[in-house]
């Protein structure tokens, strides 16, 4: 049974702006979300085991997430300057990131075998391994919410945690799935 209050501090004491349940039957693989990884935008595509090509097709992904029920919504907000802020953007980037791998090595000894999706490319290692060998940590790869076919807002929505914070704000949105 897990309890959402002690999970939500601990998500907060990572560093997280919020945090909040997620029921596992709401998330929907969407091919045109997956069809978006193709125009590179983050330049990930085709260098990560996390990514696509290789990151499998979305029926190998509801196949992975069968297996559970219930996971853990984590977020990042960052205040911005204005809409070309680059430099804060990439800063609550830079915490999101953070702040996950913080997280998930507190919530890997409560519920191990848990499966991590990031709000980017698995970046556990320095330099990813593909496709010259096969990934190094198989049961640790943080797969990407995005190429995994999920819309992140509407992930959000269907588990009634804002997406939109107002004007001059940006928010990055990983989970964790848990039991
Ligand atoms: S764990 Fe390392 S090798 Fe595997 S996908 Fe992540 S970065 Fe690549």
């Amino acid at each position: 049974m897990i309890n959402y209050d002690e999970l939500i501090k601990l998500a907060k004491d990572s560093g997280f702006t919020n945090a909040g349940p997620l029921d596992v039957s709401t998330l929907e693989f969407m091919p045109d979300v997956r069809a978006m990884c193709a125009s590179d935008k983050c330049h990930a595509y085709g260098k990560n085991w996390a990514c696509p090509p290789a990151c499998g097709t979305l029926d190998d992904m509801r196949e992975k997430v069968k297996r559970f029920n219930k996971g853990l919504l984590v977020q990042t907000v960052g205040q911005l300057e204005d809409n070309m802020d680059w430099e804060n953007m990439q800063k609550a980037a830079a915490d999101q990131e953070e702040n996950f791998q913080k997280l998930w090595s507190r919530l890997d000894t409560l519920y191990p075998g848990l499966l991590a999706m990031g709000a980017g490319t698995c970046t556990k290692c320095k330099e990813c391994t593909y496709p010259d060998k096969p990934c190094r940590f198989p049961d640790k790869l943080m797969h990407s919410m995005e190429a995994c076919g999920l819309f992140v807002s509407k992930v959000c929505t269907d588990n009634h945690l804002s997406y939109n914070y107002g004007p001059n704000t940006i928010a990055y949105t990983g989970c964790f799935l848990l039991e």
